[in-house]
């Protein structure tokens, strides 16, 4: 067995919470052995297809796309694949109902789901608005928000896959009358801590914010108009929100369903907790990224991108994630039947501002923009081959004759095939940067119990090395001062191409965002990072931006606006 090379960190996090442990809680598995458990596993799927797969060559092929962390699939299958608990999926969609019985069976499944490691996303906009009548008691409905509070204190006493705190994605629709409520409800820091949230905009909503006209409020159980309401109120107050602390974020869920490639099995109403990814209701995903740091080969000096690697690696991560659908053990009855109608598969990429510093562009210019699109528009065209010959050999997908690849037909073996992660742990296993976006520090002190030490983002280390500028005293300073714009005896060239997600403006990175977009299926995982000094203008700005460039969703987070994050800082905990 190849040897995996590691970091540090790497090891720490893959040994506390991926790695076989036994009852005293010693680790009983090294890395090599969790990739190896993870091949076999997915490979041994060829055999329902096929009696006489050669599942040790495919198994090779899946350790060395891990061991090489070339390919890495999220979190839940890394740590399940090949055991007990078996649940290989990140992103699930729970559907609320109108009623108890609804509302408490969703709490159940989310239960079960956060305990096999998965995470939940809801749309609460069916539950009937604050102070609306319940017939049944006579009495007065608390609404939605209420109820997302019940989720919250449950989710706060079940641990994801007993080692991580559940994820949850809370959805309201803008035209519910308690949006008022909801998109406050995250004021006080610390409470509903377990969600991230997110308001589900429509085209309507839009066009009422940009003519400034009037917008109605309607009560889900009955459709009555509640009341009228100025659009652009609430839009400021989403945007003023957003400026205080993060949240809400918006998602466009009428882009959403034009793209929803099965509108006749049912319509989106909610994304996972990251929001990269749409479901239907009842409906999971599971997802796995490149390492596009990895996809690049030398030519003289200068780095090129290796297009007939990256053409290889998709088709073998295609490969890999159609297998996962069948390795998985589903939380419950519904989530299998659905995912296994869709067969929906989510690959990404991580490592995107390396190979932008390998190919010595800068992450804010228009050039960036292009290789971001010739690399994705490639993914998707080489997923969608990849998608074909499995449908050739195993069949389409069982809802495809609902689906819009009917009518192109598109003989598709999964309903999707794209998706732009977070990556948060596995880029740190793969040690890349996370997803598509740009570091947030060039250098940074670490401190962990066993003392502390400059951490320098190795590719602006080698730079320095490269420019004879490397010193202890130097990078005190970029630590001290956080980008190295201002400092003079960095050269110009090197302050054009380390720009940290501080240093790019807002439009740089709703612009990738857009340019990912264009050829991803599911949703971009992105965060617009804004400096402290932003305005509310500044956001408003961006927000209508995301809308024209027909983005999924959208998330802003101001420099210093929140103690804590939900997934970003407690995960690694
Ligand atoms: N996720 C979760 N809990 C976590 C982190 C992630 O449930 O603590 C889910 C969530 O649906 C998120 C998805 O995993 O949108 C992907 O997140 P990420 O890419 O960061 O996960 P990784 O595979 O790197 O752990």
């Amino acid at each position: 067995m190849k040897k995996v090379e590691l970091t540090e960190q790497a090891l720490m996090i893959l040994e506390k919470r991926y790695l076989k442990k036994d009852e005293n809680g010693n680790v009983i598995e090294t890395p090599e052995e969790m990739f190896e458990r993870v091949a076999e596993t997915i490979a041994k799927v060829d055999l329902i297809y096929d009696p006489n797969a050669d599942v040790e060559a495919v198994k090779d092929i899946f350790y060395e796309m891990m061991s090489s962390l070339e390919f890495l699939p999220n979190s839940p299958t890394l740590m399940n694949a090949g055991r007990p608990l078996g649940q290989l999926s990140a992103c699930f969609v729970i559907p609320i109902e109108d009623s108890l019985v609804s509302i408490f069976d969703g709490l159940k499944y989310a239960a079960l789901i956060h305990q096999s490691g998965g995470g939940t996303g809801f749309s609460f906009s069916k539950i009937r608005p604050k102070g609306d009548i319940v017939r049944s008691t006579g009495g007065i409905a608390s609404g939605p928000v209420s109820f997302m509070k019940v989720y919250d204190a449950a989710t706060d006493t079940i641990k994801q896959g007993g080692v991580r705190r559940g994820a949850n994605m809370g959805i309201l629709r803008v035209d519910h009358p308690d949006i008022w409520e909801f998109v406050t409800c995250k004021d006080q820091e610390g409470v509903l801590s377990n969600f991230n949230i997110s308001v589900a905009v429509t085209d309507g909503f839009m066009e009422a914010v940009l003519n400034d006209e009037e917008f109605s409020l309607i009560n889900p159980r009955n459709k009555e108009v509640v009341k009228r309401i100025r659009a652009k109120e609430l839009f400021d107050l989403i945007v003023e929100q957003a400026w205080k602390n993060g949240e809400p974020g918006v998602i466009f869920i009428d882009e959403i369903n034009r793209k929803n490639p099965t509108p006749e099995v049912g319509e989106i109403e909610s994304t996972n907790p990251c929001g990269e990814q749409p479901l239907l209701p009842f409906e999971s995903c599971n997802l796995g990224s490149i390492n596009l740091g990895r996809m690049l080969k030398k030519v003289g000096d200068k780095y090129e991108i290796n297009w007939d690697k990256l053409r290889t690696t998709v088709h073998n991560a295609v490969h890999f994630l159609d297998n996962v659908i069948d390795a998985n053990f589903y939380p419950l009855k519904p989530i299998e039947e659905m995912t296994k109608a869709n067969r929906k598969i989510g690959l990404g990429v991580m490592g995107f501002y390396d190979l932008l510093i390998r190919l010595e562009v800068p992450y804010n210019t228009k050039e960036a923009r292009d290789i971001a699109e010739n690399i994705m528009s490639f993914i998707q065209k080489e997923a969608r081959e990849a998608s074909q010959e499995l449908a050739k050999e195993r069949g389409v997908f069982p809802n495809w004759d609902k689906s819009i690849y009917r009518d192109m037909g598109l003989r598709l073996r999964n309903a999707t095939l794209t998706t732009i992660a977070p990556t948060g742990s596995i880029s740190i296993i793969a040690n890349c940067s996370s997803g598509i976006e740009p570091i947030f520090a060039l250098a940074f002190k670490r401190k962990i119990s066993l003392g502390e030490w400059n951490e320098v983002y190795p590719l602006f280390k080698e730079a320095l090395i490269k420019e004879n500028l490397y010193s202890e005293e130097l990078i005190e300073k970029v630590i001290q001062k956080g980008t190295i714009q201002n400092i003079t005896e960095i050269p110009e060239k090197l302050k054009r191409l380390f720009v940290t997600a501080l240093d790019i403006s807002p439009e740089d990175h709703v612009l990738m965002q857009a340019s990912f977009q264009k050829y991803v299926d599911n949703a971009v995982s992105k965060t617009v990072n804004l400096r402290e000094d932003a305005t509310l203008e500044d956001i408003r700005k961006i927000y209508l931006m995301a809308y024209e460039l027909k983005l999924k969703g959208i998330t802003v987070y101001r420099d210093k606006s929140r103690a804590s994050q939900v997934l970003a800082v407690e995960k690694e905990k």
